[in-house]
């Protein structure tokens, strides 16, 4: 199948910065756009612990990337697509859904 996306940064006209960010999908119910839950560690000095915390990005999600709740993904920066869509989806790193 061609991928004939041109908001695609593969196949497309889209272009990424180089701020990437992996993380995990936890939702693809919207129609060409994923939510990645990215998790990451901050460190309190006062009390020598750390705390582990997640951010949640709205990803747009090409044709061929197709990626599904569960998948590690690797979502780069790019133009403001939406309101509350500035990342896409470059590489699916593993496929965890069935
Ligand atoms: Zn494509």
């Amino acid at each position: 199948m061609e991928c004939k996306d041109p908001k695609c940064p593969v196949h497309g006209s889209l272009k990424t910065h180089r701020n990437e960010i992996s993380g995990t999908v936890v939702s693809d119910k919207s129609k060409k756009t994923v939510i990645v839950e990215h998790p990451y560690t901050i460190f309190l000095h006062k009390y020598e612990r750390s705390l582990r915390r997640h951010s949640r990005i709205a990803a747009y999600n090409p044709e061929c990337m197709n990626a599904k709740v569960g998948d590690e993904v690797i979502i780069s920066g790019t133009r403001r697509l939406s309101k509350t869509k500035s990342f896409v989806v470059t590489k699916v790193l593993e496929r965890r859904s069935a």
